[in-house]
């Protein structure tokens, strides 16, 4: 049985009334995925968790607004009058009882989103920012980090240069040729490429993605790979092996010069364990959209802190997800950097005050009420046959 009770006297009762979901489409941005994503595809959403208090939060989702809607049709039982302001039992609540129904998959994406958006409720109701909330304000500003897909060198040259004069001093290259040519020289050559036009100051990451379908390669060139990318200073190499590959995970971080990262196609918390206690990774990356929300990311990100291993998140796919994953870094000593995906619509064009990055290439965390960010109805109508399902249910 629900269980609503005012938070505190001048904390009036908030219960679900309804939650809602709209797919993106129209402008979906490529993934450098061998099966690439079409601008048609749906592979983000949003939703809106509606309360009778007269308080709207919302979240993202990383993955085909179809499976959303159907989530939400199963877990509609679970949430209906349930207490908006309680986001860490009520998702809880969620993850327990559909533990037969495909936990990690669609179920725990949708309940990400829904989670963000009781996050975005809580603070909006005591007037705090999710990052105090989740217990303290380590920074009030992070940098963000350029992702950008890998091109041949002249072109990815060309984009860097781009990016760098809007201001990032962070860039992160990966999929597309990278590793899928069977080119070793092309491979160095593109990362050269980057770091020519981000110049020496300027942070370079590089991700392999191969999460990506049938990846080619094993340990054998990760480790080769690792090799090279010290040369060009890299400050990471992501999802550099297959990503079940535990055990080439642990021997690949031990030897590479190059910290080891990776991790966000894992969700749930109790899925990260093993990959922590065996120390798989130097630098661990959640997607706050598909992981469980914010409930399951802080937690994730506190057990990677006691194992001393970075937590830096991946919900780069909208800007709620980039939200989160802000107000996540103010509340977290060692998360100095944040996933910005380059020249998406869903990320740049959906706001009524788009992100700015300051002088320094670095982007300030809204200490405004919950998520400090507000959705532009008109603006987000572009991507969505009716975007009147997220703003007036
Ligand atoms: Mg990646």
């Amino acid at each position: 049985m629900p269980v609503v009770q005012p938070a505190s006297p001048s904390l009036p009762a908030a219960k679900i009334r309804a939650i809602t979901t709209v797919p993106l489409i129209g402008e979906s941005p490529k993934g450098g995925w061998s099966a690439e994503i079409k601008p048609e595809d749906s592979i983000h959403a949003l939703i809106a968790v509606h309360t009778d208090a007269g308080i709207t939060g919302f979240g993202s989702v990383f993955t085909d607004g179809r499976l959303v809607q159907a989530a939400l049709k199963v877990l509609e039982p679970l949430f209906l009058g349930e207490n908006a302001l309680e986001p860490e039992r009520v998702t809880e609540k969620l993850h327990q009882n559909t533990f037969w129904m495909g936990r990690g998959g669609s179920l725990t994406h949708a309940i990400s989103g829904i989670d963000i958006a009781l996050w975005d409720i809580l603070g909006q109701a005591t007037r705090m920012p999710v990052g105090r909330l989740l217990g303290g304000t380590y920074r009030t500003r992070v940098q963000p980090y350029c992702s950008l897909l890998m091109e041949q060198p002249a072109e990815m040259f060309k984009v860097i240069t781009r990016y760098r004069k809007d201001g990032f001093r962070a860039f992160k290259i990966g999929w597309g040729p990278f590793g899928r040519a069977m080119n070793a020289k092309l491979d160095e050559d593109i990362v050269r490429a980057a770091r020519d036009a981000a110049g020496p100051e300027s942070r370079l990451l590089v991700d392999a993605g191969a999460s990506d379908a049938h990846w080619p390669h094993g340990l054998k060139w990760a480790m080769r790979t690792a090799e090279m990318l010290a040369k060009h200073d890299v400050g990471w190499f992501e999802e550099a092996l297959k990503p079940d590959a535990l055990e080439d995970f642990c021997h690949l971080r031990r030897v590479s010069p190059v910290p080891i990262a990776g991790g966000e196609v894992l969700t749930r918390r109790q899925t990260f364990q093993p990959w922590l206690v065996k120390g798989a990774f130097d630098i661990v990356q959640p997607d706050v959209t598909k992981v469980g929300g914010i409930s399951e990311q802080r937690r994730i990100a506190w057990m990677a802190h006691d194992f001393g291993v970075k937590y830096i998140g991946h919900g780069w796919n909208t800007a709620l997800g980039l939200a989160a994953d802000l107000q996540l870094a103010s509340a977290f000593p060692d998360t100095d950097l944040v996933e910005y995906i380059g020249g998406s619509p869903y990320v740049d064009g959906i706001l009524r005050e788009p992100f700015v990055v300051d002088s320094e290439g670095y982007l300030a965390i809204p200490d405004t009420p919950g998520l400090g960010m507000a959705l532009d109805p008109e603006k987000v109508a572009r991507y969505t046959p009716d975007a009147r399902l997220l703003f007036q249910a």
